[in-house]
């Protein structure tokens, strides 16, 4: 295998000091796996037999894989719109780096892993049930095509975890290119440390916006391009009705995956409305904000750089795609879920009348959507017209869905509709019923879920009824904050 040293590059630690703290992990006591996911494992180069004994030991935080100097990194935020000050990896450490088989480098965490200096007061812990919601929905959004970090593994333990109630500790592996956050650059930027804050612009832009570099104010580059993925990836989100539920700028990456899995949903009835965290008593982070919200965390973040554009009008300039690039992609996705490769008025205007329908009626949006890409695909349209209560409001919709190619000059692409519908999402009640097993050591719905959620858009007939609709006792699931 390659070298240590080759493995466990770190190109982050070589900031300096100033942006992070070495910490060693908290060991944590008779770890035993709980899931693991091979397509990252393979997308990582490990071979087949990676998950040894002594995998496990390393990813519980009780021994240090060679090469690896743990570290937990600072950082500010803006929560629910407020300014927070320092804020940090609390429960986080950053191994190191691998350098995968197709030339990417990916940074390697725990979450949960102990107390930092970061933990403020938390536990630096993080247990079962949180661990299983962020496993399976990073990988789930991997499935769905959204940017997102991703989970190698969860590994679990007895030890007693303190929150409501008393649970278990569990740490989750996770990945990413990197876990720089928008509250990064918030914190130098706010605590007047100019020289760190272009150091850090300066790194991110070396290895991840390198085109930057190049243009006549490369912060102002930056800018516009995060800008640009910020956009693209909430148009996802949208388009399948994820909700983050805590859009704080130290949940936003800088560069544009989700991250943080916290008190995610999936809708179940479109209710674009829907508050999923019991936190969030303004309904700061629904559905239907979540476009604006990412905006203003955008503009948190040109705030911040403001020191190394120079002026506030340019600044400005480098965030105005945003009003253009949403919509544009927003349209897309949507005009893609009907199987229409571009948008158009025509398009959208069917896509409102569906969306104003499904929020009327609280229909059903991932079987609502999925359905409609099966009545493209041949269905009959009575099984379209079932899931509506107003029939003649969605007769007049598929009345309009039929005269879409005379008006736009193209048919829809059946096969586009399937693969922009899942059948699939990690609905609430599911990650609840995988979490209540897991609890009693029975760990195979999490891995059979997450054999499914890989491949979202593919028929799962033994899985059949994880793609019907929830229970009764979904709509009444509450998700709190962090845990
Ligand atoms: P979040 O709401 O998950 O984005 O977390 C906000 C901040 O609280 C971050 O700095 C986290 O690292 C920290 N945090 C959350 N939970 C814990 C915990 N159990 N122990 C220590 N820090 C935590
Ligand atoms: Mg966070
Ligand atoms: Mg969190």
């Amino acid at each position: 295998g390659p070298a240590p040293e080759r493995l466990w590059l770190n190109r982050f630690a070589g900031l300096g000091p100033t942006f992070y703290s070495h910490v060693a992990a908290a060991p944590l006591r008779d770890p035993y796996w709980v899931a693991r996911s091979d397509a990252l494992a393979r997308d990582l180069g490990l071979p087949a037999d990676w998950a040894t004994p002594e995998a496990l030991q390393a990813l519980a935080g009780n021994t240090v894989l060679p090469g690896s100097v743990p570290l937990a990194s600072v950082y500010s935020g803006h929560q629910f719109g407020v300014w927070a000050g320092q804020l940090g990896d609390g429960r986080a450490l950053l191994l190191g780096e691998v350098q995968t088989p197709s030339g990417a480098s990916l940074e390697v965490q725990l979450k949960g892993a102990g107390l930092t200096p970061y933990s403020r007061m938390g536990d630096g812990r993080a247990v079962l049930r949180s661990s299983v919601r962020e496993f399976l929905c990073s990988e789930a959004m991997h499935g769905l095509g959204i940017p997102t970090t991703r989970a190698l593994c969860v590994v679990g333990s007895d030890q007693p975890v303190r929150r409501e109630e008393i649970e278990t500790a569990a740490i989750v592996t996770r990945t990413a290119p990197s876990f720089i956050r928008f509250g990064h650059f918030e914190h130098f930027s706010h605590g007047g440390d100019h020289d760190a804050l272009r150091q850090l612009a300066d790194f991110v832009i070396d290895h991840f916006y390198p085109d930057a570099r190049s243009a006549a104010n490369p912060y102002a580059a930056l800018l516009e391009a995060v800008t640009r993925r910020t956009a693209a990836m909430v148009a996802q989100w949208q388009a399948v009705g994820f909700t983050h539920g805590v859009m704080n700028t130290d949940n936003m990456s800088i560069l544009g995956l989700t991250v943080d899995y916290g008190p995610f949903q999936f809708l179940d009835g479109f209710d674009p409305n829907h508050i999923g965290n019991h936190s969030d008593h303004q309904g700061r982070y629904t559905y239907a904000r979540q476009p604006q919200i990412a905006h203003w965390n955008l503009f948190a973040l040109g705030q911040a750089l403001l020191p190394l554009i120079g002026d506030h009008d340019t600044a400005m300039a480098a965030l105005e795609p945003y009003k253009t690039a949403l919509p544009a992609e927003l349209d897309a996705r949507f005009a893609a879920k009907l199987g229409f490769a571009q948008a158009s008025a025509p398009v959208n205007a069917v896509v409102n009348a569906l969306l104003q329908l499904m929020a009327a009626e609280r229909t059903d949006f991932t079987i609502a959507w999925r359905t409609l890409a099966r009545h493209l695909a041949g269905a009959p349209a009575d099984t379209v017209q079932a899931l509506f209560h107003d029939r003649a409001a969605i007769d007049r919709i598929l009345l309009q869905l039929q005269e879409l190619p005379a008006q736009v000059g193209v048919r829809p692409d059946a096969d586009l509709a399937l693969k922009s519908n899942p059948a699939f999402i990690l609905r609430n009640y599911l990650g609840e019923q995988a979490i209540a097993l897991a609890k009693q050591k029975d760990f195979s719905m999490v891995q059979d879920l997450l054999t499914v959620l890989e491949r979202p858009f593919d028929e799962h007939p033994a899985h059949a009824a994880w793609a019907g609709f929830p229970p009764e006792w979904a709509d009444h699931i509450q998700i709190s904050c962090s845990s």
